[in-house]
């Protein structure tokens, strides 16, 4: 059984209460670790170690060079720890061994970016009129609050805090209550590679206390959250009183456009990989499988023959393809909107039940579900599931496809396959949608940006946009002719 302690202004600790929360494992029930449950008066703390530590200069002030070092350093030990690091986050998220074995070299990566972006040319200058040349430079916002979701604990983590720290930034970062674990390994990487206290802080317990505090505090300068569109507008309100810069990576219900010509056998498994991927707990998932209508029978028959032969199982097992949901509750959230499914009239074709089998009866394992026969106004098509649940949508022509493929709050991701390079160009540029791909799908890299239209976020995490999001931006006019201007008569 793990202790899983909060690591505030360079000391481990308990939370002020000593209140704990038990942490399970979702492919057995059973009690993994007990972390500190920490309350308002220890974000507040962490909050303040931040501030003092930022206006201290202490980090902000530090040569480029020296922290991209650091956050090298990061990445080299996450390197070495990855394969403790993957079993423990299998164990605290569920997914398989396999996906989480990607995630920690993802994070590694990140890492790498953005200690080499701290290195590369930055700013502009102009000499528009004499005398005055003028410059702009980056400078970091400041203290950042980051607060992140469960279906990537590590991975969203590392999105927010590499760039954060790279820009000289302080942090006070909160992982979901739900999924706590390998951000222990995390702050004990940066402690060990000598980020100095104070700087990166991180504090665990429930959002409505210690996240809602983060966005509320006026010692904090930004907020980066990722997490559902609901949490993120209560944060975008708690951010007003001291207008906070704020990034938010919200929900999604993704469209994956299948035409007629596309290659059928990439756009079977295609379609396989955007849902049930992490269990399609997913924010970009491709939730969504817009099909022509030719080929929707055909389609649909390889696609569930090919569902139903996903081995689901414990993460930690060799075979499995598809682990279980992150807990009791999300698992009962995705259930029942399979019954929702049923009682809109969609036509289930496979799936749609809980995992009894022997051996998985404990844990939260849901099968994978596909509908078809939906309309467009049906709760299973407009809302994130975040689960194991294809809805499939029939189109008829490029025209109806972008229409319903557009028919969302949302605008995250999308998908489409066409052997057509001309046509896939014209839905693509027609979709309301930050991510997206042609003949593919799911693919991304830290260079890239990342984040959402609509109601799927402002801002854009990674590459140079998310660095530019942890910065604010400084003009400085200097004068190369010092004498007084002569404004005014003497
Ligand atoms: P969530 O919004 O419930 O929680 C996310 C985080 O916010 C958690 O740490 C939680 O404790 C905290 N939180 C909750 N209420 C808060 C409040 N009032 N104030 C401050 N913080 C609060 O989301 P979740 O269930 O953990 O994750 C699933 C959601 O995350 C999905 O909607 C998914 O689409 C989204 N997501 C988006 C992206 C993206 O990049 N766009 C990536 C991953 C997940």
């Amino acid at each position: 059984m793990m202790n899983l302690k909060m690591y505030i202004n360079g000391e481990w600790v308990d939370a002020q209460s000593g209140n704990t929360r038990v942490i399970v494992n979702p492919a057995s029930g059973e009690t993994i670790a007990l972390a500190a449950e920490g309350g308002v008066e220890d974000a507040r703390h962490a909050i303040q170690a931040a501030r003092e530590a930022f206006d201290s200069g202490i980090w902000s002030e530090l040569p480029a060079v020296e922290r991209g070092r650091m956050l090298l350093a990061v990445a080299d030990r996450l390197e070495q720890q990855a394969e403790e690091i993957g079993r423990l986050e299998t164990l605290d998220n569920g997914k398989p061994l396999r996906e989480t074995a990607f995630d920690v070299a993802d994070a590694a990566a990140c890492f790498r970016y953005y200690a080499g972006i701290v290195s590369k040319p930055d700013g502009q200058t102009y000499h528009v009129a004499d005398p005055v040349q003028a410059m702009v430079v980056r400078e970091p916002v400041g203290v950042c609050g980051l607060i992140v979701p469960w279906n990537y604990p590590l991975l969203m983590a590392v999105w927010k805090i590499a760039p954060a720290l790279a820009a000289g930034n302080t942090i006070v970062f909160k992982p979901s209550e739900v999924t706590p674990v390998t951000a222990q390994k995390l702050f004990a990487i940066l402690e060990e590679v000598g980020v100095p206290k104070g700087v990166a802080n991180l504090v665990m317990g429930a959002g409505a206390t210690v996240g809602n505090e983060i966005a509320e505090s006026h010692l904090v300068d930004k907020i980066s959250f990722t997490g559902g569109t609901a949490t993120g507008r209560s944060i975008m309100r708690a951010a007003t009183g001291n207008i906070k810069k704020i990034s938010l990576e919200l929900g999604g219900k993704s469209p994956n456009i299948v035409f007629a010509d596309a290659d059928f056998d990439t756009a079977v498994d295609y379609a396989l990989f955007g849902i049930f991927a992490n269990q399609g707990q997913v924010c970009s998932a491709g939730s969504r499988l817009l099909l022509e209508d030719s080929i929707h029978d055909r389609f649909v028959e390889r696609l569930v023959e090919r569902a139903k032969k996903i081995r689901v199982g414990a993460g930690d097992h060799p075979s499995t393809e598809m682990g279980p949901l992150v807990s009791q509750a999300h698992m009962e959230k995705v259930l029942h909107y399979i019954e929702l499914g049923k009682s809109e009239g969609a036509r289930l074709l496979c799936g749609g039940n809980r995992i009894t089998a022997t051996g998985l009866e404990n844990g939260y394992f849901v099968e994978p579900t596909i509908f078809t026969d939906t309309t467009p106004s049906m709760k299973i098509v407009q809302e994130e599931i975040f689960g194991p649940v294809l809805a499939i949508q029939r189109f008829t022509d490029e025209a109806d496809a972008i229409r319903l493929a557009n028919d969302t709050v949302y605008g995250l991701a999308g998908g489409v396959f066409t052997q057509d390079g001309a046509k896939a160009m014209r839905v693509i540029r027609k979709l309301r949608a930050g991510i997206t791909w042609i003949n593919c799908y799911h693919p991304t890299y830290n260079e890239a940006p990342w984040g959402g239209y609509k109601q799927s976020g402002i801002g854009r995490g990674l590459g140079t946009y998310g660095y530019e999001e942890f910065t604010e931006v400084k003009q400085i006019n200097i004068n190369l002719q010092v004498q007084p201007s002569g404004w005014f008569e003497e």
